[in-house]
């Protein structure tokens, strides 16, 4: 028997030098037909229609990474942790190494020729598509995957690191981790700045090029925008702002301070009232849900499965979690509300960046969901809801007063919509000179109390109250801080628009009615995905390119009643 297996083991090696080949499998393509999604359908430039497939394969990637991610933060057993994090770290490389894959190099310079020698043949969506898959090429193409595969999974860890040096308040215990981030987002930005040669060939940065490792992260979050343009606007605002923060305390000091909040407010009872005001703005539970997590919110989701997460509700509080599923509410609208039907996956079809997305986030949180209007809608409800008909704490003047009482404060979260501002400066400051070598984590705890009493007059007691509260460094989101401030302008500034188009708009809201909002929104804004730049989109809502005076203008008429 022993010889007989020996045997038959040594027919086996000979065999494995005949094995037969693979079966040809040949490349998907596209077909045409009169009623086809433009995603699936084939185009005169067959580069570009193998491309598509390679992106919607992409997409589809990016979606399944989506759903994993929902399911770490939200539903996975703890046991799971390491291996959860190795699979979807493994799919980023590899949704990367298909991005910069040689074929899509060739195909994109095929498509590209092609779009120059039959113009006639492109319209505006497939040009636009075109451009942004080049945009991604060019964003990845000089970054090696094993980079982005570190990026994911340190991204994913820095929430639990977040999450145990903040409870311990311990700096130092987060250090390290930090400066591991800093390093790999340096190195990331040199990557990418190598990829994009100087437009005029020598380092002097004659040709006004931004060539920072900041700005290349900056753009990673908000495409289109510079470190300059941020400076410009936030230098204006901020001229104006600090001259109007004294006026508004003075103005507060003479009205009544608002009730606190009262007594127990069910968690169940949090989450229905939350997932009605949802309904009520349009979200679709058909595509989508709320979900709680012990930790920070988190944006994102795809348009088929929009899941938003907040963070779990304080009985002593239900104002936190609305203020959260208004916020996260708004971000869902804009993902819902993306073409999804015609180019699903397509670069085309996502959103225009971190800065529209928090203007979507913002103009539902701060400028609609702090109305009067809102709170008068709010508030019977919330009285039949909490069992509390006729308690001070539940009027919509209180409401109101308490959502919009302005008080500077050590802590981002829970800033108001005055202060708020100068919370983004302070990060946007300190997280450039962090990039660029100019501070060092030792340095920083000091220069935050520094700005933090320049800018806002408050100083923190503790690291937990200082520079360890946000949990955007530890996963890496360097340069996302200014969306915050921007977007806020841009919600202004849109909101002025939509005044314009429907003036009884706050007569809308205090009704409950969302619908004309939403279709608004989503007409002008949702559907038109990467379609062009968000200038463009600016100037052809509102008549004007990003601008920080809406957002004064509707400072000074809700905090100084001023018209
Ligand atoms: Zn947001």
């Amino acid at each position: 028997m022993r010889i007989a297996s020996f045997f038959s083991f040594w027919r086996l090696r000979a065999a494995a030098h005949r094995l037969p080949e693979p079966a040809h499998v040949p490349r998907p393509v596209l077909s045409s037909g009169p009623d086809m999604p433009k995603q699936d359908a084939r185009h005169p430039s067959e580069a570009y229609s193998r491309l598509k497939v390679r992106f919607r394969d992409v997409g589809r990637m990016s979606g399944v990474i989506e759903a994993l991610g929902r399911d770490f933060l939200t539903a996975m057993p703890e046991g799971a942790y390491k291996s959860r994090l190795g699979q979807i770290s493994f799919l980023f490389r590899r949704m990367h190494e298909d991005l910069i894959d040689k074929s899509v190099y060739e195909d994109l310079e095929e498509a590209i020729n092609h779009e120059t020698s039959f113009p006639g043949q492109w319209d505006e969506w497939d040009r636009a598509n075109l451009r942004e898959m080049e945009a991604l090429y060019l964003q990845f193409c000089h970054v090696a995957p094993e980079l982005w595969e570190k990026k994911a999974s340190m991204s994913y860890e820095g929430r639990r690191v977040h999450r145990e040096v903040l409870a311990a308040n311990d700096w130092e215990a987060a250090k390290d981790f930090l400066q591991e981030q800093i390093d790999l987002h340096k190195a990331i930005a040199s990557a990418r700045r190598s990829a994009r040669p100087r437009s005029s060939g020598n380092d002097s940065g004659h040709d006004g090029e931004d060539r920072s490792l900041y700005q290349y992260l900056l753009e990673e979050h908000m495409p289109g925008m510079t470190v300059a343009e941020v400076e410009r606007l936030f230098d204006g605002y901020e001229k104006e702002i600090e001259q109007i923060i004294p006026a508004v305390l003075e103005r507060q000091k003479k009205s009544q301070p608002p009730v606190p909040l009262r007594g127990h407010f069910a968690p169940e009872a949090q989450l229905w009232i939350n997932k009605a005001l949802l309904k009520v703005i349009g979200f679709d539970f058909s595509r989508g849900g709320l979900y709680e997590t012990g930790h920070n919110p988190v944006e994102g989701g795809t348009p088929d499965d929009t899941r938003l997460v907040i963070k779990t509700a304080d009985s002593r509080n239900f104002l936190d979690s609305m203020k959260s599923t208004l916020h996260e509410g708004g971000h869902g609208l804009y993902i819902q509300g993306l073409p999804r039907k015609e180019w699903r996956y397509q670069p085309v079809a996502a959103d225009l960046g971190a800065m529209v997305q928090e203007s979507q986030a913002l103009l539902v949180e701060m400028i609609i969901g702090r109305m009067p209007e809102f709170f008068a809608f709010l508030s019977p409800r919330l009285e039949g809801l909490f069992q509390g008909i006729g308690d001070p704490d539940l009027q919509a003047g209180n409401l109101y007063a308490l959502k919009t009482h302005v008080q500077p404060t050590v802590d981002r979260k829970n800033a108001d919509e005055v202060t708020y501002f100068q919370h983004v400066l302070v990060r946007f400051y300190l997280e450039r000179d962090l990039i660029e070598g100019r501070l060092t984590l030792d340095d920083l705890p000091d220069a935050w109390a520094e700005k933090m009493q320049k800018y806002i007059g408050v100083v923190p007691k503790t690291p937990a109250e200082g520079c360890l509260q946000d949990v955007h460094w530890f996963v890496g989101k360097f340069g996302y801080f200014p969306a915050y401030a921007l977007g806020h302008m841009m919600a202004a500034q849109i909101y002025q628009a939509m005044e314009r188009d429907f003036p009884d708009i706050r007569s809308q809201v205090l009704r409950g009615r969302f619908d004309q909002i939403s279709t608004w929104l989503r007409e002008k804004i949702h559907s038109q995905g990467r379609l062009i730049h968000y200038n463009a989109l600016l100037k052809d809502i509102t008549g004007e390119e990003l601008s920080w005076k809406p957002l004064l203008t509707h400072i000074q008429r809700r905090y100084l009643k001023l018209s």
